[in-house]
């Protein structure tokens, strides 16, 4: 195992697929080097997995679902799943240190959000599966309906690096709690807690075969939407990447699920709670660096209260500690990889071009090494700016003025993603109204990415298809027979 130095304890790990409860080599022993984004080095390896490896963990898996996992009491079910979750949390200061090491994110951030939410996911489904039932209806004395609940099959899991224990798991507990078996990709460049995730189910009492995953590039996860014993993908990704999936799994007709991306409007107007606003604002543009599906980044200000907002968001930006990500005090650490870090300064250069003003930042962070951002504000962009419409994905927002409701509502819908919105009014009227015609799967009224597990969550248009979150993970996971009976 190769370890780097950092300001911890735990040392980062050479990362294996996991195939029938065992971590397993490439056939051909082909791995790649696994970069820390914060400081340049090198973590360790990871194996490139093709289609034989994908091929093994489809055949496991497949076998599994047959096996002791898909005849077990759902009480037990319940409590292996219930466990990983436990162990999610025992292994809190291991695997918050490992996201760290491989996202750049500050150490708080994966504490606080990404491994208590691992868990939570867990738990939350534990609870959750004991209680779904299915549609029963008397028909007058002629007959009896009655749906009986089954497993999708083989589910393939394939996941993006901005919160990948987060993300996986969000998945992989419904799937196991409906009985599923899944092989699981994880992004290229995020995988380290997936690897210790797949040996904590097997630790929990997860049958071998049951949990599989497969490293590689997009070519791996190409290979598991392609495999023809595979029932269903759940993506969380890129739209165009979803597109790719989307085509690959045609043939073999799969069911999907896809989270894809966001460009998702902030609209405040002048009667909302300023302190809210502005406290709310910092982390839905500036949060894990911007790096999260829903951040806030075209932000939408009534003129009344345009300048104001302005002189306090910028205010509150410029306090933003940019750097070491294992500093407690940090609060935007590095992007992911050079070739993310270089897409998202492209975007700074185009800014530049349509003439946009930047209020902060504009530029890489004064930082030695690593893959740093300065949290950079721009305003003076018009509509059809790039910047405005194109998913950065970064520490990166635009700042537009409006006059009427009329106006900031045509601006917010006139773009192809529709993943989610934050509105930010005192007017409950105009908040209910308004919130029905945001083109979003998720709109917050003075908040922003306020989570009950329980709710539908996904996005239209080009930002997904399905929803995830309670019923609607189970039913995506499972398939109903309606059963008839005549009296
Ligand atoms: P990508 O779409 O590039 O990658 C996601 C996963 O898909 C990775 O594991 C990747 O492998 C894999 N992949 C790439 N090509 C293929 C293919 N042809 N077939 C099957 N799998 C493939 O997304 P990013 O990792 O860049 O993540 C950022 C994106 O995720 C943003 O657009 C963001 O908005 C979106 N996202 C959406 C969320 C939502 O809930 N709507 C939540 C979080 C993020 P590899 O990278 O290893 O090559």
């Amino acid at each position: 195992m190769q370890t780097t130095e950092t300001k911890t304890e735990v040392k980062p790990i050479d990362c294996s697929h996991y195939i029938d409860g065992k971590y397993v080599p490439s056939g051909n022993g082909k791995t790649f080097e696994n970069v820390n984004p914060a400081t340049e080095e090198v973590l360790g390896t990871v194996a490139v997995g093709g289609k034989d490896e994908v091929d093994q963990a489809v055949k496991v898996a497949r076998k599994a679902l047959k096996g002791e996992w898909g005849n077990m009491p759902i009480r037990k079910r319940s409590a292996i799943i219930r466990k990983i979750g436990d162990l999610i949390l025992e292994r809190k200061p291991e695997l918050a240190t490992l996201e760290t090491l491989d996202t750049g994110k500050p150490l708080w951030l994966s504490n606080s959000v990404d491994i208590e939410r691992a868990a939570y996911n867990f738990h939350f489904f534990a609870d959750y599966m004991t209680s779904v039932g299915t549609e029963s209806y008397q028909q007058d004395d002629i007959a009896i309906h009655y749906a009986v609940r089954r497993p999708t099959g083989v589910v393939g899991l394939i996941n993006p690096w901005n919160l990948p224990l987060l993300l996986m798991t969000w998945k992989l507990a419904p799937a196991l709690a409906a009985g599923n078996t899944v092989v699981m990709k994880p992004s290229e460049v995020t995988p380290m807690t997936a690897t210790v995730l797949a040996q904590i189910c097997t630790d929990a009492g997860v049958p071998d075969g049951v949990v599989n995953m497969v490293h590689g590039f997009g070519e791996t996860g190409a290979a598991i939407t392609a495999h023809e014993e595979v029932d269903a993908i759940a993506f969380t990704g890129e739209t165009v990447t979803g597109t790719a999936i989307m085509k690959s799994a045609a043939p073999t007709l799969k069911k999907l699920s896809f989270e894809l991306g966001g460009k998702n409007p902030n609209i405040i107007f002048g009667d909302a709670n300023l302190d809210d606003v502005i406290e709310t604002t910092m982390k839905s543009s500036f949060i894990n660096q911007g790096e999260v599906c829903l951040c806030g980044s075209r932000i939408y200000v009534e003129r009344s209260i345009y300048d104001e907002f302005l002189e306090r968001f910028v205010a509150k930006t410029k306090e933003l500690k940019v750097g070491d990500p294992f500093e407690q005090d940090t609060n935007v650490g590095a992007l992911v990889s050079e070739e993310h870090y270089k897409k998202v300064l492209s975007y700074l250069d185009i800014a530049k071009e349509e003439g946009g003003t930047f209020l902060t930042g504009g530029k890489a962070a004064d930082v030695d090494k690593g893959y740093f951002v300065e949290p950079t504000i721009i305003t003076d962009l018009g509509r059809e700016s790039r910047c405005v419409r194109e998913e950065i994905f970064g520490p990166v927002v635009t700042v537009i003025p409006f006059e009427t409701e009329e106006e900031v509502m045509e601006q917010v819908n006139d773009t192809h993603y529709g993943l989610s919105a934050s509105l930010w009014t005192t007017d409950i009227k105009r908040a209910t109204r308004l919130s029905a015609e945001i083109e979003a799967g998720m709109v917050w009224v003075n908040t922003w990415f306020l989570r009950d597990l329980r709710t539908p969550f996904g996005g239209m248009k080009h930002s997904g298809i399905g929803r995830e979150g309670g019923a609607h993970s189970f039913d995506f996971y499972s398939e109903l027979t309606n059963v008839t009976v005549k009296l």
